[in-house]
């Protein structure tokens, strides 16, 4: 954050120059074995990521009215969301609600600031609560790791490398199935699992594509998703200020920094800040960086450090919170300024953005009718004296039963004797999640019309209950 002025880190600020966990001369990949993390705030996120991952993985297979909870088929253009059906005629609303999520997730940014990449997104849940804690069980913590890494190609290396890549694999597979269970259904998913795949191929392949993505992202690409490859981590730098809460050092507090010694060794320490640097902090990184550098485009808010210099602190008699969740002014200043001039300007789009997102949805019917005169068509007249209008008709379904369709004048209008006839004679169908499309004729005594246009007001009826309403004019001689 070039806007934010940060405490001089001993090596200036060269290490805004490049990732760090990439090499500066060769340009290769730095691998990270961050230490394990312990303390209040991974045991809170620990519980916080079950609950998440027990809700993605239980999702595609709770049923609602015999559908999905969650259903995302992009395919089939079908969507589900909480057992209320979507189809592609309700776009706008996804549309709408997306808009929303963006703003509130900028909004949220502002003034939390990644609080989102630490506690909720899915890859660092998995990265952090899954992979790397098999990680541990199998290589031990980053010591042992670095040395495994480094050692030859022995029985021991190849067993546990073997495991874990093992392990990793079946849980990518996991992973894709359930995935794939948001796009395509759990059931279709199951059928894939359990049929001939001669039968399924294309959904067979795109479970094992999936299943080598999850297991390239977990196994290999790691915190690079976070750095490289995330929109959301790339565009902080223009999402956050001086007054947003981040994971941060309070230099004030901690520098300068200084090894603590024993006894009259430490005749300096006085003069020092609270930091002994210990570099823990730096340890147990999954992103590789040094958070006493200030807020860096790297750090995604896995609150490790916090952990880790708390731990410190507690062992050294020091107050905790030397690394915390505040602000750049709160550091400084000792401000905890939220409502700032732009998160009220956002709050107010974010407020306008939620309105129309309940009203859309409260105004949503589940039944939704088209009724227009057939172009290029005026009037005819019946031999038994009415006069007839040729219209097009179009239902759309978006609940999961087939509804038959009928159509009457609503009761307010006070004309006599109108007719409804579809053209075929048969009653139409409009299938669950699907559109009916018609002709029709309606056609009313020449007498009950008052003038050349007459609007008309209709009622959508199935099994004798009113599902919709349409207006739509109607033609008529020149009195
Ligand atoms: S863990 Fe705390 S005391 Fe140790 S280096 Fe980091 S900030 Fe300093
Ligand atoms: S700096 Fe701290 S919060 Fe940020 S990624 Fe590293 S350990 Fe996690």
């Amino acid at each position: 954050m070039s806007t934010i002025k940060q405490p001089q880190a001993p090596q200036g600020e060269s290490f805004r120059d490049h990732i760090s966990t990439v090499d500066e001369k060769s340009g290769k990949r730095i691998w990270v074995y961050p230490k394990k993390p312990k303390g209040r705030f991974y045991r809170r996120r620990t519980w916080l990521s079950w609950l998440l991952l027990g809700f993605l993985f239980a999702a595609p297979f709770i049923k609602v009215n015999g559908e999905p909870l969650l259903l995302f088929n992009i395919i089939d253009r079908k969507f589900i969301l909480f057992g209320v059906q979507f189809l592609p005629q309700d776009f706008h609303l996804f549309v709408f609600a997306a808009l929303t999520a963006i703003v509130f997730l900028v909004l949220f940014t502002v003034i939390y600031g990644r609080i989102f990449c630490g506690w909720f997104c899915p890859q660092t849940i998995f990265m952090e609560m899954v992979f790397r804690k098999i990680e541990y069980l199998i290589e031990g913590d980053a010591k042992a790791q670095r040395r495994l890494a480094k050692a030859p190609w022995t029985a021991e290396k190849i067993f546990k490398k073997g495991l874990k890549l093992g392990i990793f694999f079946l849980i990518a597979v996991v992973i894709a199935n359930v995935f794939l269970s948001y796009i395509i259904g759990a059931d279709r998913v199951f059928q894939i699992a359990s049929e001939p795949i001669s039968q399924h191929w294309r959904g067979f392949i795109a479970l094992i594509l999936f299943s080598f993505v999850f297991f390239g992202v977990f196994a290999y690409m790691r915190e690079q998703v976070c750095i490289a490859i995330c929109p959301y981590g790339r565009l902080q730098g223009v999402m956050i200020n001086e007054d947003t809460v981040v994971i941060a050092y309070d230099f004030v507090r901690g520098e300068p920094r200084g090894k603590l010694r024993k006894g009259s060794a430490d005749s300096d320490a006085e003069k020092r800040g609270d930091c002994i640097d210990c570099k823990l902090c730096v340890q147990v990184c999954p992103t590789g960086i040094d958070i006493r550098n200030g807020t860096q485009l790297e750090c995604i808010n896995c609150t490790a450090c916090i952990d880790a210099c708390d731990g410190v602190m507690d062992k050294i008699g020091k107050p905790r919170g030397l690394i915390r969740y505040d602000s750049y002014n709160g550091i400084v200043k000792g401000e905890k300024k939220i409502f700032t001039p732009r998160v009220i300007a956002y709050s107010v789009v974010l407020a306008l953005l939620v309105i129309g997102n309940i009203l859309m949805l409260s105004n949503r019917t589940e039944v939704e009718t088209l009724l227009l005169r057939t172009p290029g068509q005026l009037y005819q007249k019946t031999e038994d004296g009415y006069i007839s209008n040729l219209y097009n008709y179009e239902v759309i379904n978006k609940t999961d039963k087939d509804m038959p369709i009928e159509f009457e004048l609503t009761e307010g209008q006070k004309i006599e004797g109108v007719r409804f006839r579809i053209v075929g004679d048969v009653q139409p169908v409009a299938k669950a999640g699907d559109v009916v499309k018609g002709v029709m004729f309606i056609d009313i005594p020449k007498d009950q019309l008052k003038s050349r246009k007459t609007v008309l007001h209709v009622k959508v009826l199935s099994n004798d209950k009113v599902v919709d309403r349409a207006k739509t004019t109607f033609l008529g001689p020149i009195k």
